[in-house]
């Protein structure tokens, strides 16, 4: 069986590096917001080339305590509008309808996956006051469109990166550094992994950045002295020592999906399947690799008989879900179609080059 991704396999090549790294954090006393917390914000602000990075419990709350930030500042309040692209994972939108404000669903271009900036114009209003861009399966948005639309709205542009750790816009500027502020989530199965919950946010706007690090921490600024309310969402030290070691290898597991990305775009010939497109010099770092096929659920299931697990990213779509039942009346078509056709193939540093070719050749034969 080849399996979807085992976690297993991509960390067995750093366990001694892990244990190592243990042996340290636990000799040294300090088990939260400690030097490898600090030593991993900076490596990572570095790696993303931005002035800031904060670490953070997770993806989520990545996203949630940017939005509580600006509220603190005074440039958001309850009720404003976030656009968000229709197709995203839920935590996206969750996080804004956590923070008070309104998700507002806007459908993604077919090709990329990743939102239509012609449509987002039909969404602004007097109440839109950010534009929550996400780098969906590894490929950035539209930078370009997205940074001239806030531009000329005067809006706020963020970033959910938490798909694309690495990858770098034709400017040379990288995930986490295309926006006002990004949220990055370390989630085990992400291009950048930790073995738990983790996540960050990287930001060039000291006001916020400060904000942020005294949020984190119950919104205190000395031990006992809080001046504004936060909340508990540090980032573990134990996962920041891991996650400084995983860093170092980023760039090369990167340069492997794309290999293996680049084998699937050359030899799958399978005429009822649609190949993922993107601009051949665009820095795509694969989170996942997304077909479609109006047979999706068939050549799912020939697959698995076939020995190749396979997944659906997403299979039900956000203002579909129970969870969202006010969203429930709007038409989103694109999105709809996307859901109801998408399978991601197996993509991952250590999925072997004839386990590569054998998918192919399943593809190839349905
Ligand atoms: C994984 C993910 C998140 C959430 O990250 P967690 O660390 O699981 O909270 C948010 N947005 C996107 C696009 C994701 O893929």
């Amino acid at each position: 069986m080849i399996k979807f991704l085992d976690l297993k396999e991509v960390n067995v090549r750093y366990h001694e590096e892990f244990k190592k790294q243990f042996d340290v954090f636990l000799n040294s006393g300090t088990y939260i917001l400690g030097n490898q917390v600090e030593l991993f914000e900076s490596e990572f602000a570095s790696y993303c080339g931005t002035q800031f990075c904060i670490g953070v419990s997770s993806g989520l709350d990545a996203l949630q305590l940017i939005f509580e930030a600006y509220k603190v500042m005074g440039l958001l309040q309850n009720g404003d509008e976030v656009i968000v692209p229709a197709n995203t994972y839920i935590a996206s939108v969750l996080a804004i309808s956590n923070s008070g404000l309104k998700p507002v669903l806007v459908e993604p271009d077919i090709e990329t996956y990743n939102i239509s900036p012609d449509h987002i114009l039909k969404f602004i209003t007097s109440k839109t006051k950010v534009v929550l861009g996400v780098h969906l399966y590894g490929c950035l948005y539209n930078v370009k469109a997205l940074e001239q639309i806030v531009k000329d709205f005067n809006l706020i542009l963020l970033e959910d990166a938490a798909q694309a750790h690495g990858a770098v816009f034709e400017d040379g500027r990288k995930a986490g550094n295309v926006s006002d502020a990004a949220a990055f989530s370390f989630y085990p199965t992400k291009n950048l992994g930790a073995l738990g919950d983790a996540g960050a946010i990287t930001t060039n706007d000291n006001v916020l950045a400060n904000l942020l690090v005294k949020l984190r921490n119950y919104g205190r600024i000395e031990i006992y002295e809080n001046d504004i309310k936060g909340f508990n969402c540090r980032l573990d030290e134990l996962q920041a020592a891991f996650l400084r070691i995983k860093l170092k290898y980023l760039d090369e597991d990167n340069i492997k999906r794309r290999e293996i990305a680049g084998t699937y775009l050359n030899k799958i010939k399978n005429k009822s399947v649609v190949l993922p497109k993107f601009e051949s010099d665009f820095g795509h770092v694969f989170h996942q690799f997304v077909i479609r096929c109006k047979k999706r659920d068939k050549l799912k299931s020939y697959l698995l008989e076939n020995g190749i697990e396979t997944l659906i990213h997403y299979p039900i779509a956000i203002h579909k879900q129970s969870a969202y039942s006010e969203l429930s009346n709007i038409n989103l078509p694109v999105s709809e179609q996307i859901h109801s056709e998408v399978l991601s193939l197996p993509i991952n540093p250590s999925l072997k080059e004839e386990e590569v070719e054998e998918i192919v050749k399943k593809l190839n034969s349905f």
